[in-house]
């Protein structure tokens, strides 16, 4: 049993700065080591030293000054919600950190959204200011067209023509925009220097101020927003560094951040938690394979955090015999955001000896890490010991608790667990109950040890390559089709690629079905219409299945169970 943290009540930019400062590495006089260092191959660059690198006292600088900035000539305020829809980069945490110190929340997007789900996450989050990269504006302009009039209006479009977007790169682009759209670059407000009038946080509100709001379907449905508290992101960078610190047996350690920075997981237990173990992130704006390893052996990469369709791909490339970079200076890699089995581990380690792979648990409602494996005490066949102060119940079909080694829904209690789902308390209740334990909507058991296993899933949540894609959503989009009468889309595991991929079921409006076009040929033009409108990660790379109706529940509820092994006509 790991022994309980202590959870400080303090908002997270302050706890991360103070304690940031006591790790020698990042804060000593002589050759301290960069926090954030930008891959190689991007094109952003640093304003202050054009080296693609931020240390400590920069970045520190930096996140007050541009909270100033953001108070003083942009307006920024106390309760305000800041849409961030940036890929990563070495300011991606003096942009959000800037925004808390402000007790403004961030609200991350994932930057290849399409502009109506871009819009969509806007005017659910009640966002009054976005943060993109210059590259991303005609799609940001695109989903500002779209918001609903109330949106706009929250945003001040109508009121002084200020578009609150701020470019959070400093190119060109972003100054040509400038003149059209309005758009400032975070880096021409970095100059204030006036401290801002930091909010201070009474003890209540740091448990209730949402430091982030971030985009999960949770077990059904729509995209919610789940309420991530300071409080609930200081725990668990706190629950992760007792697990993280066991394996930072030697510095220095130089992390790939090729995790994207809008999914919890690579936000807090990568760009939070490393680097308070004495860790420097590299960040990587795109994932590529071989960007991944040409950055490994430039960079001395110790560690990185990765989805299992990586480490699948990464194990194929090793039994394949092509000759690739050296990364022998990688020494654990944590795989997370969707299962990991056993014999994939052991055919990676077999094949890339010294390279040792910990297989973490979580939920973005957890703020997000549940569990994590340790290395003297690593179950290869389990998701990882339960992180410290949190609490297990595992309950059958009808609410009731198991004992241990049972298979159930699994359910959590403590600090990390989200305050609840924005401006939906239905859901929240229907997510977490009256004794404080979130049902995950995952199922599985606990053994005496304490370590998780995951062994299905009872939500609907498709994971690809551990992106998450909501069915609903994508059912939503196909019944605007005219040719589809009804639908269903459930995620179909493919194998050999180590993913779910997203596959729809379609009854065709008997109408369309003529002899000159037939129904193959119809639903293909249906799934290549869908594809059109959704971000790439969401496509229907599991093809369609026709069928003649929906099996539905007596509540009309898609019973997907039926669904989930049928075989695809393409
Ligand atoms: P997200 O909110 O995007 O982090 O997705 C959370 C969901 O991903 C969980 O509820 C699980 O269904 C799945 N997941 C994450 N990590 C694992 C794991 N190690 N094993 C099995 N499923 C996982």
């Amino acid at each position: 049993l790991l022994p309980s943290v202590e959870i400080p009540l303090v908002d997270l930019p302050t706890f991360w700065l103070e304690r940031m400062r006591q790790v020698d590495v990042f804060t000593r006089k002589d050759s301290p080591r960069p926090v954030f260092i930008e891959e190689q191959l991007s094109t952003a660059v640093n304003v202050e030293n054009n080296t693609g690198t931020l240390y400590f006292e920069q970045l520190e600088r930096m996140c007050h000054q541009l909270a100033s900035g953001l108070y003083h000539k942009v307006g920024v305020r106390h309760g305000d919600t800041v849409a961030i829809v940036l890929p990563n980069s070495i300011y991606y945490l003096v942009i959000t950190m800037a925004i808390q110190l402000l007790g403004a929340i961030c609200t991350p997007a994932n930057p290849a959204y399409t502009a109506k789900e871009l819009s969509d996450q806007i005017s659910h989050s009640g966002s009054r200011f976005i943060i993109a990269s210059s590259s991303s504006l005609s799609t940001i302009k695109d989903a500002i067209n779209l918001l609903p009039t109330s949106c706009k209006q929250r945003m001040q479009l109508f009121n002084n023509c200020t578009l609150h977007i701020l470019t959070g790169d400093h190119t060109s682009d972003s100054r040509s925009c400038d003149r059209v759209m309005g758009v400032r670059s975070v880096f021409e407000i970095l100059s204030e220097k006036d401290y801002p009038r930091h909010r201070l946080y009474t003890k209540d509100q740091l448990s209730s101020t949402p430091a982030f709001v971030c985009y999960s379907s949770g077990t059904t449905g729509l995209p919610k927003g789940a309420m991530l508290s300071h409080y609930n992101v200081v725990a668990n960078i706190l629950q992760g560094i007792s697990v993280h610190s066991q394996m930072v047996t030697s510095l220095p350690r130089t992390t790939l951040a090729a995790l994207p920075l809008f999914h919890s997981f690579g936000l807090v237990q990568m760009a939070h938690c490393l680097p308070l173990c004495g860790s420097s992130l590299v960040t990587m704006s795109t994932f590529t394979m071989d960007c991944f390893l040409s950055a490994i052996e430039h960079y001395r990469i110790t560690d990185s955090l990765l989805v299992p369709p990586v480490i699948n791909a990464l194990t194929k490339l090793a039994t394949s015999g092509t000759k690739f970079n050296d990364i022998s200076s990688l020494q654990w890699i944590i795989s997370g955001a969707s299962p990991l089995s056993a014999s994939t581990i052991e055919s990676f380690e077999s094949c890339l000896p010294g390279i040792k792979v910990m297989q973490g648990y979580g939920l973005t409602e957890t703020s997000p890490g549940l569990s994590l494996n340790m290395p003297d005490q690593r179950n290869i066949y389990s998701s990882g010991m339960l992180l410290p102060n949190i609490e297990v119940m595992v309950v059958d079909y009808q609410g009731i608790s198991l004992p241990e080694g049972k298979v159930g829904e699994l359910c959590f209690r403590g600090p990390n667990i989200m305050m609840g789902y924005f401006n939906n308390s239905e859901e929240t209740q229907h997510t977490i109950d009256s004794n404080g334990f979130l049902h995950t909507g995952d199922i599985g058991y606990i053994d005496c040890q304490r370590h998780v296993y995951v062994t299905d899933r009872k939500k609907e949540l498709i994971k690809f390559n551990g992106f998450q894609v909501a069915p609903a959503e994508l059912e939503g989009v196909l019944l605007q089709h005219p040719h589809v009468l009804d639908c269903a889309v459930v995620g179909y595991f493919d194998n050999t690629r180590l993913t779910e991929l997203p596959r729809a079921f379609l009854v065709l409006a008997p109408n369309q079905i003529s002899t000159t076009l037939d129904a193959n040929t119809i639903a293909k033009d249906i799934v290549d219409w869908m594809n059109s409108k959704v971000a790439y990660y969401k496509r229907l790379r599991g093809g369609f299945v026709i069928v003649d109706a929906i099996p539905k529940s007596a509540s009309g509820k898609i019973v997907r169970r039926l669904l989930k092994h049928s075989p695809s006509n393409t």
